[in-house]
């Protein structure tokens, strides 16, 4: 068989003022498949593919793998640049008996507010009806009708964190080469749960959901099942999380068993969701933790999300407080790193901190700080790979210690402490960037974890969204969106 791989991924937050511009995609490494993916690159995935590819004796054409970090609206040009270099590799390499595409679900550019059903729209056109295109998507993601009409089968992660990229990666590999085989037959089902809300599946109820999900596939003729939680601060007709089955052969039992496991998860809404504290909330709980480690996950400014990752809330707090043994990571703030490192180890000197991106970073917050610890290039092991954040210094104030990074990565690992030397038995409060990935690295070394709702820009009012294109129609905005449907 012949097999064409390509991967296009970014999370688009519509509400973030950051462009997600060629220095974005260029940041994180664009790969092109006829020099080479790499394993823990942005083409980690097409690696994966390419190598159990070659153990079956398929041969693969990749073409391009480009990722940016989560931010706003993809520039137009950037998009279609990217877009049409995939689709004219495709035309140009074929015929093809499989396409495997790693995509991200939630890419919004100018003008496309569904990237990922254009991009497979033409690829589509391109490549004929016979090819088996198969799609990978983050579970952040809007699935469309346009992506289910022009894809044989579409598998999201299932874990979040997103633990499972490489075993979701497999399951297409196999199920696609399958039906091009003429083995199975591959058909779609798709359930609307009118749901915005965000669901880590290491909490009970999910993690049995999972489990479910996993149950069921194999058995009955279902193939696949993927759970699309959504990602709420994209602004979309199509946001929101919906149930997709992929059947043999029958389209009406891919439509039942989406029905099934959709209304099944509809049932869980109270129970899969957990409120979140203020930032004082937060520190008082962590102040009241066992001995050792207390993490605050500081979600509002999670860049993971889209937002900019120099939010100052919890650091204001801090200070305001007196606390001390507090360290705070990552905080993205490019300028204040180039003046650490002008000044050198060890100088001491009036920093302005952090509140730069827009209004929901807050203020900047002005320290006078020694500079700890310098480094050309941190970085942390994340999520099966390793994630760079640039240059980064390691700034103290009183007890108060900040993590100053280039990039605009979220909180992974421990090591963006220890890396830079800050041992973390002289924490007793971490407060990490993150949302839900940072537990794989932290939940072994904390004592206790909690997370702060912000402010910032990942507010978590999902009723009050300010949605322009997104309908009404949805938990938490009312009580029961399925009345009267
Ligand atoms: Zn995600």
């Amino acid at each position: 068989m012949r097999i064409f791989t390509a991967t296009l991924s970014t999370e688009t937050n519509t509400f973030s003022a950051i462009p997600t511009g060629w220095s974005c995609f260029e940041e994180a490494g664009i790969e092109r498949g006829r020099t080479g993916v790499t394993r823990n690159g942005t083409g980690g995935l097409m690696h994966l593919w390419g190598q159990m590819a070659e153990a079956d004796g398929h041969s693969v054409f990749h073409s391009v793998a480009a990722n940016a970090p989560p931010a706003g609206r993809t520039v137009r040009a950037v998009y279609e640049a990217l877009r049409d270099e995939i689709v004219a590799d495709a035309a140009a390499e074929g015929p093809f008996d499989v396409a495997l595409l790693f995509l991200h679900g939630a890419m919004v550019a100018d003008g496309y507010d569904d990237c990922e059903g254009d991009l497979l729209q033409r690829l589509r056109a391109v490549l004929g009806p016979d090819t088996i295109i198969g799609v990978e998507l983050d579970l952040h993601c809007h699935l469309t009708a346009a992506m289910l009409e022009n894809a044989n089968a579409i598998i999201t992660f299932k874990e979040y964190p997103h633990i499972d990229a490489g075993k979701r990666g497999r399951e297409l590999f196999r199920l696609c080469v399958d039906a091009a085989a003429g083995q199975t037959r591959p058909v779609m089902g798709l359930f609307d749960c009118k749901m915005v809300n965000m669901y880590p599946t290491t909490t009970a109820p999910m993690a049995a959901f999972v489990a479910e999900m996993q149950d069921q596939e194999g058995r009955d003729g279902v193939l696949s099942l993927s759970l699309s939680h959504g990602f709420p601060w994209g602004d979309t007709a199509d946001s929101g999380a919906r149930m997709l089955a992929v059947v043999d052969g029958d389209q009406a039992r891919a439509a039942e068993m989406a029905r099934r496991f959709g209304e099944r998860f509809w049932a869980l809404r109270h129970a899969v969701t957990e409120p979140g504290l203020t930032i004082d909330e937060a520190l008082d709980a962590a102040l009241a933790a066992p001995p050792g480690l207390a993490v605050i996950a500081d979600k509002a400014d999670n860049t993971g999300g889209g937002a900019p990752g120099d939010s100052t809330f919890v650091l204001k707090r801090v200070v305001e407080r007196g606390l001390t043994g507090v360290g705070i990571a990552p905080m993205w703030d490019p300028v204040a790193v180039r003046f650490c490192h002008d000044a050198g180890p060890g100088a001491r000197l009036a920093l302005r901190i952090g509140g730069k991106a827009g209004p929901e970073s807050g203020d900047p917050v002005d320290l006078t700080v020694t500079v700890r610890a310098l480094s050309d290039e941190l970085v942390q092991w994340g999520l099966g790979s390793p994630s760079v954040l640039g240059r980064a210094a390691w700034v103290e104030a009183d007890g108060v210690h900040v993590i100053l990074v280039e990039r605009r990565i979220q909180a992974f690992s421990p090591e963006l402490f220890t890396k830079m030397g800050l041992s973390l038995e002289a924490l007793r409060i971490a407060v990490v960037k993150s949302t839900a990935h940072f537990r794989a690295g932290f939940a072994p070394v904390a004592s206790l974890i909690v997370t702060t709702v912000g402010p910032g820009t990942l507010l978590e009012d999902y009723g009050a969204i300010a949605y322009e294109r997104r309908p009404g129609d949805y938990w938490p905005r009312v009580e029961d969106p399925f009345a009267g449907a």
